[in-house]
């Protein structure tokens, strides 16, 4: 009978744990913070599971190579389409989720701009493939053959794919019920008229910070009166509304 009512309860949390596998050449980056973050929590209630491949090992040649120079000539190296590809396959098979919805995901400068609609978006799949570009870059056979979504973080050039993983995975992470601590703090945030995250500026104590003889930093006023309306039109007239 206890079984019974323990199996009804688990199922539909098992059922929405979102596979993040994330594809890169220097796997290490990821350790300390997908070890201390809400993301290990996350991951030991079963809600969401981050797995790191290292593309190294998918390669077929003796040399393990994973890069090679450009057609065209030009500085640097460029992440070669074989081992991208092998990964790829190889995770798609080995995930569980039947009938499963994967997105595979490639970085570059050159993708669509990442907001919290695609964030949304993704926090209804069950399996994302994130693939890290390094060097100078990834064959462009990958955004065309393989990958569903070019994702860029913003306009400005990182060193490698692997901060946006680890964005993309923490925005989409804290859209899963039960990631965050409260569900309500997820509530609380989301506005009466339209959709998405409103974001309001904080304060907590001391109410009076004195960085130096005769400068008081105060905070406003109303958030102390106790008058939830007013609070509420404060919060309001200072937020912004992140789109969903
Ligand atoms: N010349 C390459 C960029 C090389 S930067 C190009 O035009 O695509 C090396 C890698 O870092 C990229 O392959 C990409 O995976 C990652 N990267 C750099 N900046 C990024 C950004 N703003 N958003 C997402 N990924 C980025």
């Amino acid at each position: 009978m206890l079984k019974t009512v323990l199996s009804y309860k688990i199922a539909p949390f098992s059922f929405r744990m979102i596979k993040f596998d994330i594809i890169t050449i220097f796997p290490e980056i990821f350790n300390s913070y997908f070890k201390e973050s809400i993301i290990n929590r996350a991951q030991k209630k079963r809600l969401i599971s981050v797995n790191i491949h290292n593309l190294r090992d998918y390669t077929s040649d003796p040399h393990k190579a994973v890069d090679d120079r450009p057609f065209g000539g030009g500085r640097g190296m460029i992440l070669k389409i074989e081992p991208i590809f092998k990964a790829v396959s190889v995770l798609k098979k080995s995930s569980r989720q039947s009938p499963k919805k994967t997105k595979i995901i490639l970085f570059s400068p050159r993708g669509k701009k990442f907001n919290q609609k695609l964030a949304y978006q993704f926090s209804k799949t069950d399996q994302l493939i994130l693939i890290c570009g390094r060097y100078e870059g990834v064959d462009e056979r990958v955004a065309k053959y393989i990958a569903d979504e070019i994702i860029s973080i913003g306009d400005y050039v990182l060193m490698g794919g692997e901060l946006p993983a680890m964005v993309v995975i923490e925005s989409v992470a804290r859209l899963v019920p039960r990631v965050l601590g409260k569900s309500e703090l997820l509530k609380e945030r989301i506005p009466s008229k339209g959709k998405g995250f409103v974001e309001f500026p904080q304060y907590t104590r001391p109410e009076v910070f004195g960085p130096k003889k005769g400068e008081k930093w105060r905070i406003p006023k109303v958030l102390i009166s106790g008058h939830h309306k007013k609070i509420e039109e404060w919060r309001e007239k200072h937020s912004k509304t992140i789109e969903k």
